[in-house]
């Protein structure tokens, strides 16, 4: 059952004046019938003292009990996984295979952490005999606000990366439930609350708080207590919470994803080539609705000869397509405004619109779109923009007029390899993923993805938010010279009982000093 109540530090807490919104299914527009209490600023502060006052225990829990932890959530996940699903395709309208897809993919990147831990390196220890006797490694900056997101009610939500990844940091996590699924939202915390219950760690180190005015979330950025932020939604969102976090009194990180247009560019020999392009690219344009932050919002065609129609190819590889609704009908009326927008201006030179969907292919030529930087605006739905250009030089300057993006894609033969490599060059001041076959859509999760690019793709180009390097938003070196070994933290101490690979003297040891 859902409750609808606030989850305060390990009590469900009921509410009988709170202010009340329910959730939609985007299948039939109806409002579901459980209602949730938008969370007090009482409980906010309580949520807050609460984490504030466990962080000193759980950053100094040991990576076996983080371990524990990490699994039993996985264990309660699992027991919960019918009601989490059915609950995720109500609140979405995501389909069956999706949702268990991202419940998957949910357990795996928790599993990602696990081993992590049990690796251990990432702590990073270092240890410098000469001289003073310094000592550094990794400590968690303290209570986290993570914001669900919409488009990702499991993956990117309640137990998503950015929560798993600040638990395993050793940090308390208090998450703003998306009120578009605060109901698949309510599930996944009840299992992470039994999880922290089974493994007798503070109940402070996890609150869920929902709500549907942006009062909640403001609240938790500017609460002095908090420590960090991770957000993955719309770049008026992310960059407000970055601000209002810069306002403090003591700023604070805001690591949030935001968005991008992911260009895609297609080289000269291999656009005449490659007869299977625009079909590959078709499906990831349409993919989830085109509800990912990874889709290609514009392709970017070289074509001197004018040989080739790629727009046309994309939009008759879309017809027929039959897509869910989008996650809410807020984030479809914002889509059909964009496309309203560029339809009635004079932005595009075509504009191709599939009938069995809602799903659309722009056209405009390299010399427009370099005159009207409105046209690399973020459209987030199934869109996608063909830039034509009539040489390299064009595509050049097509690539050096994008802002940070998340990813961009360069498609070419061996025998584009010149303009390939120039392309290179200027992107990746660009960009945090560079492809080179296939398309943006789908994130691994593995120690080398980068998922996070320079703004306004991020608010800090120099972190993931997805793999496990993502455990690095929450953690900042602390020193330790000339330490007594007894007072050391066990990565540090003289005989290595965790066993890590330490940096000692500038050398990689695993045995003890
Ligand atoms: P959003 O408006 O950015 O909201 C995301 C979360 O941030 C919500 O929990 C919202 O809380 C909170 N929030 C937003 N602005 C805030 C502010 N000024 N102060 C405090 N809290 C704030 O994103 P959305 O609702 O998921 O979707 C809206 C649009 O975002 C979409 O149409 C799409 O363009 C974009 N989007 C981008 C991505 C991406 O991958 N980067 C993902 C999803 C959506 P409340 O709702 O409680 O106010």
């Amino acid at each position: 059952m859902i409750s609808g109540m606030n989850l305060v530090a390990g009590k469900w807490e009921d509410n009988s004046n709170a202010e009340i919104f329910q959730t939609r299914n985007p299948n039939t527009d109806l409002l579901l019938p459980e209602e949730f209490q938008q969370s007090t600023t009482d409980q906010v502060n309580r949520s807050v003292s609460a984490a504030s006052d466990s962080f000193e225990f759980f950053a100094h829990t040991s990576f076996k009990n983080r371990i524990l932890f990490l699994k039993t959530i996985q264990e309660e996940l699992l027991l919960a996984q019918s009601e989490i699903t059915a609950t995720y395709q109500q609140e979405s309208a995501l389909p069956e295979g999706r949702a268990n897809g991202e419940f998957q993919r949910t357990l795996d990147q928790i599993q990602c952490f696990v081993e992590l831990l049990e690796e251990g390196s990432f702590i990073d220890a270092s240890i410098h005999t000469q001289g003073p006797d310094l000592r550094k490694m990794l400590y968690p900056i303290g209570p986290i606000v993570v914001f669900g997101a919409s488009n990702f009610p499991l993956a990117f939500s309640t137990a998503g990366g950015d929560t798993i990844s600040a638990f395993a940091a050793g940090c308390p996590v208090l998450v703003k439930a998306h009120p578009y699924h605060a109901g698949t939202s309510e599930r996944v915390a009840v299992a992470i609350n039994k999880a922290i219950e089974k493994c007798k760690l503070p109940s402070g180190i996890f609150s869920h708080l929902g709500g549907q005015s942006h009062s909640v979330g403001s609240q938790l950025v500017s609460h002095s207590l908090i420590k960090g932020v991770g957000f993955t939604g719309s770049f008026s969102g992310g960059k407000a919470l970055y601000d209002l976090a810069q306002k403090r009194e003591e700023p604070i990180p805001v690591f949030a994803e935001m968005g991008s247009i992911n260009p895609i560019f297609i080289l000269e020999n291999k656009l005449k080539t490659d007869s299977n392009l625009a079909e590959g690219l078709a499906q990831s344009v349409i993919l989830g609705t085109g509800q990912f932050c990874t889709n290609p919002g514009i392709i970017v065609v070289c074509d001197p000869s004018d040989s080739v129609d790629f727009a046309k190819e994309v939009s008759d590889a879309i017809e027929g397509a039959e897509l869910p609704p989008m996650v809410h009908k807020n984030i479809q009326k914002q889509y059909d405004k964009q496309l309203r927008k560029i339809n009635e201006g004079e932005q595009v030179d075509a504009l191709f619109f599939a009938k069995s969907c809602k799903a659309a292919v722009g056209l405009v030529q390299a010399s427009k779109f370099l005159t009207d930087s409105s046209l690399a605006d973020e459209v987030f739905g199934p869109f996608t923009l063909v830039v034509k250009c009539k040489s390299n030089d064009e595509m050049l300057k097509v690539a050096a007029s994008m802002e940070g993006q998340l990813t961009t894609t360069i498609l070419g033969e061996n025998s584009d390899q010149e303009v390939s490599k120039k392309l290179l060059s200027k992107l990746q001041s660009k960009v945090g993923r560079i492809l080179f076959q296939g398309v943006p859509t789908g994130v691994a999760v593995t120690q080398p993805m980068q998922h996070g690019g320079p703004y306004p793709a991020s608010t800090d180009s120099r972190f993931s938010s997805v793999g496990t390097d993502s455990i690095y938003r929450w953690l900042r070196p602390v020193a330790f010279q000339d330490c007594p070994n007894e007072l050391l933290p066990d990565a540090l101490k003289n005989e290595n009982p965790l066993g890590l690979e330490r940096k000692i003297d500038g050398r990689i040891i695993s045995s003890a000093l």
